[in-house]
């Protein structure tokens, strides 16, 4: 048997969980509510991650545009998602919440602008 201790990232009371993980028992406690459960079961089988970031950005009053995904995403895709956003130049203007890269890694999931960026004037 497998324990793991975790602090709970789901709201800010950051509930100390202790997970035991039985092959594919997996027990919870020290939560506060359900979604403290559902993040512990998670965390310990397949943990994800909303990913932070910037990209390049052409003719821009900037010349960096922040992004984040637009949902968390498997943590062993980090890297190779970081690697995408990297090498990834977007034209301004940028508006907050554009798509710049939809799909990253076959996830499902988007990355989009957190902020504007105007075009150069
Ligand atoms: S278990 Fe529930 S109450 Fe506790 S930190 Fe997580 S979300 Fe918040």
């Amino acid at each position: 048997m497998e324990r793991f201790e975790l602090t709970c990232i789901g709201c800010p009371l950051g509930c100390l969980l202790t997970v035991e993980k039985n092959g594919e028992e997996i027990k919870v406690k020290g939560n506060t509510c359900l979604n403290g459960e559902r993040y512990a079961k998670e965390e310990v089988t397949a943990p994800k991650r909303i990913l932070t970031q910037s990209v390049k950005v052409r003719d821009g009053v900037d010349k960096m545009c922040s992004v984040k995904t637009s949902a968390p995403i498997p943590k062993d895709m980090i890297i190779k998602a970081s690697e995408i956003i990297r090498e990834k130049t977007v034209d301004a203007p940028i508006e907050i919440g554009k798509i710049i890269i939809s799909n990253i890694c076959d996830t499902g999931v988007d990355v989009i602008a957190t902020r504007e960026v105007r075009k150069k004037a």
